[in-house]
């Protein structure tokens, strides 16, 4: 495949040992949903699909059906999970389409018990319980006792959100929940699948594992818990190769507005990475790339395609040298994290919004 100078490397082998590790720790009677919304974080969700479901994974995540439709038509078989609403309009696709839907009014509930008669399934969901986050979910039981009285219907299992204010107040999300789960199963009805976990929670909170967990950023390599027990392994790193080098006298100015200005003679180098890229806009003045194992910052403004960087302590600097982007901290290079406090953004944010654009190379 042909691709230009920028580009962003998804090591497969990095996902697939940090699908190892979390089962390692979650142990054997905790099951994983890997979590591949918006493009698999940034990675390409129906390129890293199959490393997660060979290392393990039960489910793949993603927040909508639109999502789900793709990686459907990739993977025939493979177990697709919507995380959050679903149009009413688009829930008999879903079910057609074989993906367990979240659900959480009796007007849905009733929608696709219709589409389950209708059709000879039984569309599969998980009920979302509202217990204080505030966002999707119902802590109505009633109203959940009649969803799992709908006989064309599979509740296949509940499932809830936690804030992650602090200890105290996910406690009272994990008690609050664990408590509507008793009260329906005391009715007989039995949930497979009984999960409350995100990344950090999964780490951090062993007791809130229930029989699933539900990480995304961990298996990308991103460290948000505060427990030593897991160490996972950045799987993303992106570069680019200088475009052309340039002497400046001080007193010159650099791009729109002209807005850095050399201050001694300096060495410029202009970089085929803009926020075109998905690269904060905002790194213009306080980013920088790694060459040669020197950080170099990133000078004037940050461009759609293109970015300037002094290079003026690089020694030896040529035009085709190496640009680190992004890189696993080590070595003088950005870290996914560092960066995101630059940009005054979340890992998360800046992994997602990496556009389709920079090719993105598979490597075991
Ligand atoms: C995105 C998401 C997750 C995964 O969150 P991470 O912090 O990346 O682990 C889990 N559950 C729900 C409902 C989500 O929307």
């Amino acid at each position: 495949m042909m691709h230009g100078d920028t580009l962003i490397r998804i090591s497969l082998n990095a996902l697939g040992q940090n699908m190892d590790m979390l089962r390692q720790l979650m142990g054997p009677e905790v099951a994983v949903m890997a979590v591949i919304k918006a493009n698999g974080y940034g990675h390409g969700a129906t390129e890293i699909a199959p490393t997660l479901l060979q290392h393990g994974a039960c489910y793949l995540a993603v927040a909508r059906l639109e999502e789900a439709l793709p990686l459907r038509k990739a993977y025939p078989d493979a177990p697709l999970f919507v995380l959050g609403h679903t149009p009413d309009r688009l829930l008999e696709c879903a079910a057609l389409n074989r993906i367990t839907l979240t659900v959480f009014s009796v007007h849905q509930a009733t929608l696709l018990n219709a589409i389950g008669e209708k059709n000879g399934i039984r569309p599969t969901v998980h009920l979302k319980a509202e217990t204080g986050f505030n966002r999707l979910g119902t802590d109505d039981l009633e109203e959940m006792k009649s969803i799992l009285r709908l006989p064309h219907l599979y509740v296949e299992g509940i499932y809830s959100h936690l804030a992650l204010k602090d200890r105290p107040s996910d406690e009272l999300q994990l008690n609050r929940f664990l408590s509507i789960v008793d009260a329906l199963e005391n009715e007989g009805h039995f949930f497979r699948h009984k999960h409350i976990a995100d990344s950090i929670s999964c780490v951090d909170y062993p007791d809130f594992r229930l029989n699933m967990v539900r990480p995304g950023a961990l298996l990308y390599g991103m460290k948000g818990f505060e427990s030593d027990a897991l160490s996972p392994i950045p799987a993303l790193s992106m570069e680019t190769r200088i475009t052309r080098l340039r002497r400046l006298a001080p007193g010159e100015g650099v791009g729109y507005d002209l807005s850095w200005q050399a201050q001694r003679p300096s060495v410029i180098a202009t970089l085929p990475f803009g926020y075109g890229d998905g690269y904060p806009r905002t790194l213009g003045g306080s980013g920088y790339v790694t060459i040669r194992g020197i950080k170099c910052p990133l000078v004037g403004v940050m461009c759609m395609d293109q970015c300037v960087a002094d290079v003026t302590e690089v020694p030896g600097v040529q035009v085709g040298d190496l640009a680190i982007i992004y890189g696993d901290g080590t070595r003088n290079t950005l870290s996914i994290q560092e960066a995101a406090s630059l940009a005054g953004t979340n890992k998360n944010e800046l992994l997602c919004r990496l556009s389709e654009r920079p090719f993105r190379l598979y490597e075991e």
